[in-house]
């Protein structure tokens, strides 16, 4: 979402999820099952159901109804079976959450289709459905407006999977149709796996066939094979409580430890003129405010990130040790007046490459992302240039325009009120060492 000055000021002091202008969804209920045994994470699921695990302190389930929350969905219906009593007891009816919570109780060995069909008198005509297992940034408004733009009859959230964390297993369509839905991921020519959120319809839990039976195995492949199966792909990583292994890096994104993406080239320093390139140290000249700027947010907690293109390199104005050199000088002088700048992400392609990493296209922000694991959806991207806009659109962070009017330091102080409850954890920020990397790093 893409904000001007002026708009910022009508924001809420309150609101985090600064992507999601307070638009009303026409989606309102969000469906959470929840009832599985929750193996893998034995023993902590001895005594409690898989979304009662603790990730610092607080239920894996809490984050989940906060971020519905704060996305404007505050009917949650949560579909249990193992072990209910701790959620039930936890949430009560939601009213301490901000939220309406009801849940529907089946026996553990039910299947995913058996719970959803049990709890059909609950069920909105149309709801979210979500997986107890993933947390991932929800951008509702934005793929609601996909979804109705899709003409299709669902929609399911998929992780591009670039980094291969995982095996994919979906195909999709250049027309943004999931064709094949392969939970085996055994199928050629995969690319992509299901996070576990979706758009769906009453009366696809109404049309189930009889029996114990699983929604993903038998409503996705018939919305599949009738071309109704839209996708939502994102770069955007999920986190997950599926196994023990995954739950420490679940629960340090969880903690979240604010960051900011910031464009170099006029936004920290003087731009070049057009064609020109900033090709060795004596080029970089800061701009007014920008050190200081860097400082505050440093004061404030936030982990800095430069993202910048480097058209230069392809072009032969300058090399990777110029670049480096130069970078290492605005590192070095923004620590001299207080500020970290914890990482650079350039990329070094020409206009005409192709690459996925040159703004406007999102890929080096996906990359902080996953290297420092940011939510995106309350990571400010300022830069410049319309690109960047454009980029920080495409990876769902709040962005916002650089110009002389309104410079660097001006956009900090809206940052940072808007942002006015998170703490700086100081000693986590010392001894690492400052990184620079193109797109091909990771
Ligand atoms: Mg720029
Ligand atoms: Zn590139």
């Amino acid at each position: 979402m893409l904000f001007d000055f002026m708009t910022m000021n009508h924001l809420s002091e309150k609101t985090c999820s600064l992507s999601n202008p307070g638009r009303p969804s026409s989606v309102h209920q969000a469906v959470i099952l929840a009832g599985g045994l929750g193996t893998r994470l034995h023993p902590l699921t001895a005594n409690l159901p898989k979304p009662m695990v603790q990730l610092n302190g607080k239920p894996f389930a809490e984050y989940l109804v906060e971020m519905l929350t704060n996305q404007g969905i505050r009917d949650i219906l949560f579909l249990l079976g193992y072990l209910p009593d701790p959620l039930i007891k936890h949430f009560g009816d939601g009213s301490r959450f901000g939220a309406t919570i009801r849940t529907s109780l089946c026996s553990p060995q039910s299947e995913t289709g058996t719970r959803l069909r049990e709890a059909l008198p609950l069920l909105d005509p149309e709801f979210l459905l979500m997986y107890c297992d993933n947390y991932w940034p929800l951008a509702l408004h934005r793929m609601e407006n996909e979804w109705r733009g899709s003409g299709l009859e669902a929609m399911l959230t998929i992780y591009a999977n670039d980094d291969r964390i995982t095996r994919d297993n979906v195909r999709i369509s250049s027309d943004g149709k999931i064709v094949l839905y392969d939970k085996s991921r055994t199928a050629p020519d995969l690319a992509g796996v299901d996070i576990g959120f979706g758009f769906f319809r009453r009366s696809h839990v109404e049309s189930l066939p009889k029996g114990n039976i699983s929604f993903e195995r038998s409503v996705y492949p018939d919305l599949v094979s009738r071309g109704q199966l839209a996708a939502y792909v994102s770069g955007h990583r999920y986190y997950s409580i599926g196994s023990i292994e995954r739950l420490e890096a679940t629960a340090r994104f969880l903690e979240f430890r604010p960051a900011i993406l910031l464009d170099r080239d006029g936004v920290l320093n003087e731009k070049a003129p057009r064609g020109e390139y900033v090709c060795s140290p004596e080029d970089f000249r800061w701009l007014p405010a920008a050190r200081e700027s860097l400082a505050r947010l440093t004061a404030a907690g936030f982990r800095i990130f430069v993202i910048t293109n480097q058209a230069g390199i392809a072009r032969g104005a300058l090399t990777l040790d110029d670049l480096a050199a130069v970078n290492q000088k605005m590192t070095q002088e923004a620590a001299n007046a207080g500020g970290r700048i914890d990482g650079v992400y350039f990329c070094p392609h020409g206009w005409h490459d192709g690459c996925a990493c040159r703004k406007p296209k999102p890929g080096l922000l996906f990359q902080a992302q996953r290297d420092h694991a940011l939510d995106l959806s309350r990571t400010w991207f300022l830069g410049d240039d319309e690109r960047d806009l454009e980029a920080g659109y495409a990876a769902g962070c709040p962005s916002g325009l650089v110009t002389p009017m309104v410079p660097l330091d001006l956009w900090v102080s809206r940052v940072l009120s808007s942002m006015p409850n998170f703490h700086s954890p100081p000693e986590t920020r010392s001894g690492e060492p400052f990184t620079q990397h193109s797109h091909h790093d990771s």
